[in-house]
């Protein structure tokens, strides 16, 4: 069977069409996978071409033919009528927001997310002229009073940066568009396979390819999958901005994303059978993980994820500064540094200061742990060790 007789995603199982997605072998000699084509000038054949725009390419900031084949991609997995890629997960949280919002305007921002995300609220927009509200993610259905005739942004993240605090996104994103606003959800946690935002309401998917789409740790790149209502104006914004990524990038991701659902599998499984020990730890006072039974939000999110990742966190059984260091300063195989979603397993101490309404924990500090691809019984041995080191302290 040739590649063109396949093509005929629609009878096909997801995992069958997103590996087709984004590339036509016919169109580059039989080759399985897209071009990678550097360029800024694109020629017309005739100047009745150029002023009518009337072909696939026309500028490189515009888009070029591997660019393309990601952004095709990324709408298969995400089930988006469109998606502009950005050269960060940062500013794929930033262009929608900056697209969408205005001098006067209003923004609820959940509480619980991404740290620079609220930076970026808290400085550029107020510069603008945006007045940002946190709401709790606990909220539910009193999101809707703190609504207002100038909001016009609802920015959501599911589960909440470093401590996985779920919300009811079918029901954010309703109230969001009954009040005349667009909803955008930071997706980077449960990829597109886990979770499909715009299948729940949600205008805007927003995610950090850097993570899992890349898988590597060796890039940095964001994308923002759009409805067909809320493209033109996303892409206008990006032209207007003058921002793109470059086709070796794109190509890593596009790349990346063709293991991705066995990579995020494993990811999931090495993660949960630690988290679920780390429960039975007496150093450990809670585990943060969307996927344990424990965990307060686990019916919200069983009842909209299909599974979970390799990023939780937990909380030390009391403790402060020196117990965090002595535990992370002990580990020899997870690494010390900011990132996730690559092959190799990371630890740090969450900072939750910048939190206003929604509570952080109280018992200890607060771990999160990126949990790679190595051995599972190695990252045991190695947290262990980290325990031990607590005890050394005292
Ligand atoms: C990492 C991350 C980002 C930012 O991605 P970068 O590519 O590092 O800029 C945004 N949102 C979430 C939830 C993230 O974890």
């Amino acid at each position: 069977m040739t590649p063109r007789d396949l093509k005929n995603p629609a009878g096909f199982q997801p995992r069958t069409q997103r590996l087709q997605a984004g590339h036509d072998s016919d169109a580059s000699q039989g080759f399985v996978n897209p071009p990678l084509v550097r360029g800024s000038t694109v020629l017309f054949p005739d100047t009745g071409t150029m002023r009518r725009r009337a072909q696939k390419f026309t500028y490189g900031l515009r888009g070029t033919p591997t660019l393309a084949a990601l952004e095709e991609a990324i709408d298969v997995w995400e089930g988006s009528h469109g998606t502009v890629l950005v050269p960060s997960g940062l500013a794929a949280v930033s262009l929608p927001l900056l697209a969408f919002l205005g001098s006067g305007d209003h923004c609820l921002v959940v509480d619980s997310v991404y740290g620079p995300t609220r930076l970026f609220c808290d400085t550029m927009l107020k510069r603008m002229g945006v007045e940002t509200e946190y709401f709790d993610p606990a909220i539910g259905a009193g999101l809707r009073d703190l609504m207002r005739p100038n909001t016009r942004v609802v920015f959501l993240e599911a589960p909440g940066s470093n401590t996985f605090e779920m919300l009811d996104v079918a029901e954010a994103a309703g109230i969001a568009r009954a009040g005349g606003a667009v909803s955008m959800l930071d997706n980077t946690w449960a990829t597109p396979l886990h979770f499909r935002p715009l299948e729940h309401g949600v205008d805007l998917s927003i995610h950090a390819l850097t993570k899992y789409p890349g898988g590597h740790s060796d890039l940095l790149m964001g994308s923002v999958s759009a409805t067909r209502e809320t493209f033109a104006r996303l892409r206008d914004a990006q032209m207007q901005l003058g921002i793109n990524v470059s086709a070796e990038d794109a190509y890593l991701v596009f790349r990346g994303l063709k293991t991705m659902d066995l990579r995020i599998a494993a990811h999931e499984t090495a993660a949960l059978s630690l988290a679920l020990w780390l429960e039975t730890r007496p150093e450990v006072a809670r585990v943060l993980h969307p996927a344990l039974p424990s965990f307060p939000g686990h019916g919200l999110w069983k009842r909209q994820f299909s599974g979970s990742t390799g990023l939780f966190s937990f909380v030390l059984n009391g403790g402060g500064r020196a117990e965090a260091s002595a535990f992370l300063d002990a580990l020899e195989i997870f690494g010390l540094g900011y990132s996730w979603g690559g092959f190799e397993s990371l630890a740090l101490e969450v900072d939750l200061s910048d939190r206003r309404v929604a509570t952080a924990p109280t018992e200890g500090p607060v771990i999160r742990l990126q949990i790679g691809l190595e051995d599972v019984a190695d990252l045991q041995a190695d947290l262990e060790a980290g325990f031990a080191a607590i005890h050394a302290l005292r």
